[in-house]
């Protein structure tokens, strides 16, 4: 196998490598390729490439490499544009994580009465997904705590945009811990995009997989 795209040249637990072989994902994509090994330094990224291409796991095995089983708090957060989304994301994730016990993984979506999700809160988690809107609505509440938080995702930041959430990520992100990773993930990758996300990405790497033609 190519050395660049073998799941084993990279820093993983070997745990999580036999979960990977066990969910059929034999090598890296190329978007996995090019910013996983940035993302296991704990480099802020800007990822571009189509939807398909496999970047849930690129945060995902970020997020969980970094996760501490046994720290019962809030260490890593993905936004994501729509509820369906979250709910794809938070599937993905608790397949990568199958290696580890007990890892906890909410997602906090709008459209569903708040009182279940405050309780799910107050029993902790390690990882939350959620929608802009209702993200917001737990932080003004003080319903969620993000003082251990260590990695930030932006999925689909490029759609976040056009629905018109940038004031509430703005907001979301600013109640984030200054120290941690941020990450991008995008579809397409416009100047909108890139004026609106540089404020809260430090010394971003950008990585990309052009579409083929
Ligand atoms: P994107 O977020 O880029 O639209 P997804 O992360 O949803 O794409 O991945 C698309 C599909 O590819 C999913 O079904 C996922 O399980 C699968 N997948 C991701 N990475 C790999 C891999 N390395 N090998 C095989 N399948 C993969
Ligand atoms: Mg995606």
């Amino acid at each position: 196998m190519n050395a660049k795209t073998a799941f084993s040249s990279l820093p993983l637990d070997p745990a999580q490598l036999s979960n990977l072989e066990s969910l059929e994902y034999h090598e890296m994509t190329p978007i996995q390729a090019k910013a996983l090994p940035l993302i296991l330094e704990r480099k802020d990224v800007i990822a571009q490439a189509k939807t398909g291409s496999g970047k849930t796991a690129a945060f995902g095995l970020g997020i969980l490499h970094n996760l501490n089983p046994k720290l019962f708090a809030i260490q890593a957060m993905v936004l994501c544009p729509t509820r369906e989304l979250a709910d794809q994301v938070a599937k993905s994730l608790r397949q990568l994580a199958r290696h580890l016990d007990n890892i906890k993984i909410i997602t906090l979506c709008g459209g569903t009465p708040m009182g279940p999700q405050i309780g799910s809160l107050e029993h902790g988690a390690h990882i939350i997904v959620g929608t802009p809107g209702r993200l917001h609505d737990h932080l003004y509440r003080e319903t969620l705590d993000l003082r251990r938080l260590n990695t930030l995702v932006l999925d689909e930041a490029d759609r976040m945009i056009d629905m018109g959430f940038y004031d509430e990520v703005i907001n979301i992100v600013q109640q984030c811990p200054e120290r941690r990773q941020t990450l991008l993930f995008s579809a397409t990758y416009t100047e909108d995009v890139r004026k609106q996300s540089s404020a809260f990405l430090r010394n971003p790497v950008e990585v990309k997989v052009e579409a083929q033609h």
